[in-house]
């Protein structure tokens, strides 16, 4: 389907060098670190598919920067996640519903990473491969404080 990021992140150039050398679309990744990396990549043919972190691109505004990009550009876009608590699993589980997201994402079960999650409910994975997207006011679920302080080693307190 796919060859994800197979040379360095700064690499446009030879990204674009290599997908005019295959039928298998690259996707990139590391390099796309904000929408105007999107516009670039794509601009250059340097990859036919985007991979978005939320963390990695710095937030929900240029998630929905990229999103909005490929969405307009027709670049099939989809989501990855690994070990985010259920914190940011509830999060990329809402961003994927929008209509950008063309590919199924890779956010998995809270339960392969963690004994415990730090939010009800956790991401269940159902037999038919899907998760539910946590449908609860704001990012559609409780983060559990009592856990959270009680799993903790060490904490810090910030005044504004
Ligand atoms: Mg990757």
């Amino acid at each position: 389907m796919m060859i994800e990021q197979p040379l360095d992140e700064d690499d446009l150039v030879d990204h674009a060098k290599l997908q005019r050398t295959l039928h298998t679309p690259i996707c990139l990744d590391e390099s796309i670190r904000h929408v105007e990396d999107a516009r670039k990549a794509v601009e250059l043919g340097s990859c036919r598919i985007i991979n978005v972190k939320v963390a990695r691109v710095g937030g929900l505004t240029q998630v929905r920067k990229i999103e909005a990009f490929c969405r307009t550009h027709h670049v099939p876009l989809w989501c990855g996640g690994m070990l985010e608590t259920g914190i940011g699993r509830a999060i990329n589980l809402a961003l994927t519903t929008l209509p950008g997201f063309t590919l199924p994402e890779d956010t998995s079960a809270s339960s392969r990473y963690f004994h415990q999650d730090i939010v009800d409910p956790p991401a269940v994975l159902h037999n038919d491969g899907t998760i539910d997207v946590p449908q609860g006011p704001g990012i559609g679920v409780n983060v559990l404080i009592d856990r959270i302080q009680t799993l903790a080693t060490d904490h810090q307190r910030f005044e504004a």
